[in-house]
């Protein structure tokens, strides 16, 4: 198994008050597959996806990457894992104002020991001819496809989408996803994907349904998933 989360335990004191927002997730993904989590606001998704990428940490159980138990870690290790096998795409593009696209993806590329060539990912996201552009200067789905080409530009094995189409129109999310789903073919990275579209739903192998913290229900299949069971 690429992905094996087992009871993973997550939460946070504000004050007196203890939230608990992970309450026992299990979660697996082979290799080269999409996994979707599905769950409404404030379920635990962006939480699971950051302590599976290394950028948070849990309070109990565990998180196996491709042979790696990431919650054994230690602060420095932690680091090099999500440098060298990571790749995040968020909901707002958080690309660097001041770096031309090209600047943007390569500053990406030179942190990886095994980067892929910058060019080659700009034309596979079909913005080659926008390289020497500022992100002001582009539409938000062309922002989100200059993310994408960062994230893989460091040929990570694994690929942490939150919420990709969260900001941008129906029609440009359908090109987002339709983007994604070819580097999952071009590529085999393995690709796990927080969404609230359900349009997602139909090109994961595996939907994970999130409530309260805890995954409720694990779809194998878009032929599983009636539609009127994925609205939120
Ligand atoms: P989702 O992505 O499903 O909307 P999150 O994982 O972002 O949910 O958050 C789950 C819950 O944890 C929310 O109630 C949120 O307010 C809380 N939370 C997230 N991060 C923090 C934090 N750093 N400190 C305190 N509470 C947090
Ligand atoms: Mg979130």
């Amino acid at each position: 198994m690429f992905i094996e989360v087992t009871g993973l335990k997550k939460g946070y004191t504000t004050g007196e008050v203890r939230t608990e927002v992970l309450k026992g997730v299990d979660l697996q993904l082979e290799k080269g597959e999409i996994g979707v989590i599905l769950g409404p606001s404030g379920s635990g998704k962006s939480t699971l996806v950051n302590i599976i990428g290394g950028v948070d940490r849990s309070d109990g159980g565990s998180v196996m990457v491709d042979g790696t138990t990431v919650t054994s870690l230690k602060d420095v290790e932690l680091t090099e894992y999500r440098r060298e096998n990571i790749g995040f795409v968020f909901q707002f593009y958080n690309l660097v104002p001041n770096l031309t696209v090209g600047e943007n993806i390569e500053v990406c590329a030179n942190i990886s020991t095994a980067p892929l060539d910058v060019d080659q990912v700009l034309a596979s996201v079909g913005l080659l001819d926008k390289k020497d552009r500022f992100p002001r200067e582009l539409s938000g789905g062309e922002q989100q496809r200059v993310s994408i080409a960062r994230a893989i530009v460091k040929n990570p094995k694994l690929l942490l989408c939150d919420e990709p189409t969260g900001a941008v129109d129906f029609e440009t999310s359908r090109s987002i996803l339709a983007l994604l789903q070819r580097i999952n073919t071009d590529f085999g990275t393995t690709i796990l994907m927080i969404t609230h579209n359900t349009a997602i739903s139909g090109m994961a192998n595996t939907v994970f349904r999130l409530r309260s913290g805890a995954v409720v229900e694990r779809v194998r299949n878009k032929e599983t998933l009636p539609a009127e069971r994925i609205e939120w």
